[in-house]
C-alpha cells in the first residue's frame, strides 16, 4: 500500500469516527434523549458534522486523493482500494460543493424542525411545523443549487440517495408502475371482505410481540451481539459499524402486524450493514450502496419472504405458542390471508404491498411541486388531502394522519421518499434471481432455514458495500437495470389469487 493510501484511510477513519458519532447522538435523540436535550443535541450535532465535512473536504484529502490514485488504477476495478479510492473521489467532489456553515445550518435547522415535527404531530397542528418545513424547503433548495444539476433541481437531491438516478426515470418508472398497478388496486378495493384480517386485532401483549419479533429476527440471521432493537416514533435502521447495527420499533396491541412486520424491514436493513466485509471498516464503503439497494433488501424480507406462506408454515407456531388464545386455531392459510389483505389507507408505513407505492408516488409529487415553487408550504395540507382522495379514495381526518405522518422532510430528506419505491422494485428483481438459483428456497424456509437467501445475498450484495453503484450491483447481479416488470408479476400473482380478480 502506498503512503498516500495509508494517510487517506488514516483521515477517512477519522472522519468515518466523527460521522457515526453524530449517527449515535441522532439515534439517541430518537430513542432515549429527554424532550428537554433538543437544543443542546442540535448544537452537538452540528459541531460534529462541521468537523467531518471540515476534515473531508480540506484540500489535503484533495491532495491525498491525487497522489493515491495512479497506483488504485492500476488495481482491478472490484479492489478494495481501487474502490476506495474512486467512491472517496466521488463523495469529495460533491460534498466539496457544499460550505460548511451551510451543511452545519441545514444541521442545525433539521434536529430543531425534527423536534418541532414530533410535537406537531402529537398535537396535529400543522401550523407548528409549517414555519420549520418553509425553512428546510428553502435550505434543500440552496442545496440542489450548490450540488448542480443536469435537468431539475430535484435531480441533485436524488443523488444524495440513488447515486445517478435522474428525475425524469423516476417519472417514468412511476408512470409505468401507476398503469399497472391502478387496475388491480381498484378491483382488490372492490372486494373488501374477500380477505379478513381481524385475527391480527385480538389483543397481542406489547412485550411478548416484542420478545417472538426478536426470536424470529435472531433465527433468521440477526446478530444481537452486533445489534440490538429499541423503540422510537417512527421505526429506523442505524449503524455505527458492521458490529453495531441499531434498529427500532413500535408496537401496537391492536395490530399484531405492525412491530412484527416493521421488525422484519429494519432487520432487512441491519442484514445489509451487518454483512458488509470487515475489510471496508472505517471507509466511506462501509454501508450499503443506496437507499434504494436498502430498501430492496427490508422490501424483500418484509414482504416478498415475511408475507409468504412458506416462512409461516415455520414461525407460525412460534407465534402459536407465544399467543395461544389468540392463535391457538388459526392455520397457516388464514395467517397468510389475514397478512396479505389489501386495502387503501391512510398512513404509508402501515400500508398493504399493494397499494404502498401510490404513497410515495403521493409525495414525490408534492416534493416536486414545493421544490419547483408551484406549491407553498402553508397549502400543502389541502394538496395532500387532495391527492390523497385522488389516489387512495380516503381524506385524512386530521393532520397527524396525513400531511404530518412522516419524519422525512422535518430532517431534510427531501428526494429520499422515491427511494422507497425503487427498493421495491429492485427486491423482485434480486429475489427473482434468487429463486433462479436457489430453486428449493420455499422448501428451505418452511423447514426453518434462511441461510441460503441470506448467504446468497451476503456474496452478491451485502459483502460488497458501497464499492459499486446500484446500477452495477444490479448489473452484475441481474443482468439489466432497474425493470418493473417482475415487480408487477409479482404483485399481480399474489393478489390476484388471494382476491380472486
Ligand atoms: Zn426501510
Amino acid at each position: 500500500m502506498t503512503d498516500a493510501l495509508t494517510r487517506l484511510k488514516a483521515r477517512l477513519g477519522d472522519v468515518a469516527d466523527l460521522s457515526k458519532a453524530a449517527a449515535l447522538l441522532s439515534w439517541d435523540q430518537q430513542t432515549y434523549m429527554p424532550r428537554g436535550g433538543v437544543g443542546a443535541r442540535a448544537e452537538q450535532l452540528a459541531t460534529l458534522s462541521r468537523l467531518a465535512h471540515e476534515l473531508f473536504c480540506d484540500a489535503e484529502t484533495g491532495r491525498l486523493l491525487d497522489a493515491a490514485t495512479p497506483a488504485a488504477e492500476r488495481l482491478p476495478y472490484d479492489s478494495d482500494d481501487a474502490s476506495l479510492v474512486r467512491v472517496a473521489r466521488r463523495d469529495y467532489e460533491r460534498e466539496r460543493r457544499l460550505p460548511a456553515d451551510f451543511v452545519a445550518e441545514l444541521s442545525r435547522a433539521s434536529s430543531t424542525a425534527r423536534a418541532a415535527w414530533a410535537e406537531a404531530r402529537q398535537r396535529s397542528d400543522f401550523a407548528l411545523f409549517q414555519p420549520h418545513l418553509e425553512r428546510i424547503v428553502a435550505l434543500v433548495r440552496r442545496q440542489a443549487e450548490h450540488l448542480g444539476y443536469a435537468d431539475h433541481p430535484y435531480d441533485a437531491l436524488l443523488d444524495l440517495y440513488e447515486p445517478d438516478l435522474r428525475t425524469a426515470e423516476v417519472r417514468a418508472l412511476f408512470a409505468e408502475l401507476r398503469a399497472g398497478l391502478a387496475p388491480l388496486v381498484r378491483a382488490v378495493a372492490a372486494r373488501p371482505d374477500a380477505v379478513d384480517d381481524a385475527l391480527l386485532q385480538r389483543g397481542y401483549d406489547e412485550a411478548a410481540q416484542i420478545r417472538a419479533g426478536e426470536r424470529i429476527i435472531g433465527a433468521i440471521g440477526f446478530d444481537f451481539e452486533r445489534g440490538r432493537q429499541d423503540f422510537s416514533a417512527h421505526p429506523f435502521c442505524t449503524s455505527f459499524a458492521a458490529t453495531d447495527v441499531r434498529i427500532t420499533t413500535r408496537v401496537s396491541r391492536d395490530q399484531l402486524n405492525e412491530a412484527l412486520f416493521g421488525t422484519l424491514h429494519e432487520m432487512g436493513h441491519a442484514l445489509y450493514e451487518q454483512g458488509t466485509s470487515p475489510a471496508l471498516a472505517r471507509t466511506p464503503l462501509a454501508r450499503g450502496a443506496s437507499l434504494g439497494m436498502h430498501e430492496s433488501q427490508s422490501r424483500m424480507w418484509e414482504n416478498l419472504v415475511g408475507r409468504g406462506r412458506a416462512f409461516w408454515r415455520h414461525f407460525l407456531p412460534l407465534l402459536q405458542e407465544t399467543f395461544p388464545d389468540q392463535l391457538g386455531g388459526v392455520d397457516v392459510e388464514q395467517f397468510y390471508r389475514a397478512i396479505n389483505r389489501s386495502q387503501p389507507s391512510l398512513i404509508r408505513v402501515e400500508a398493504d404491498e399493494l397499494t404502498y407505492n401510490l404513497h410515495v408516488m403521493l409525495r414525490f409529487e408534492l416534493e416536486l411541486a414545493l421544490l419547483e415553487g408551484a406549491l407553498a408550504v402553508a397549502d400543502l395540507p389541502g394538496a395532500w388531502n387532495e391527492l390523497m382522495q385522488q389516489y387512495l379514495g380516503l381524506t385524512p381526518p386530521s393532520d397527524a394522519l396525513g400531511v404530518l405522518q412522516d419524519v422525512h422532510w422535518s430532517g431534510g430528506l427531501i428526494g429520499y421518499f422515491p427511494t422507497y419505491t425503487l427498493g421495491n422494485v429492485i427486491s423482485a428483481q434480486l429475489y427473482e434471481r434468487a429463486r433462479a438459483e436457489l430453486p428449493d428456497l420455499d422448501a428451505q424456509f418452511a423447514a426453518g432455514e434462511f441461510g441460503g437467501l441470506l448467504g446468497w445475498l451476503h456474496r452478491n450484495l451485502h459483502v460488497h458495500g458501497r464499492k459499486f453503484t446500484p446500477s452495477e450491483l444490479l448489473q452484475r447481479i441481474a443482468g439489466g437495470g432497474v425493470q418493473a416488470g417482475p415487480y408487477l408479476a409479482y404483485l399481480r400473482g399474489k393478489f390476484g389469487e388471494l382476491y380472486s380478480v
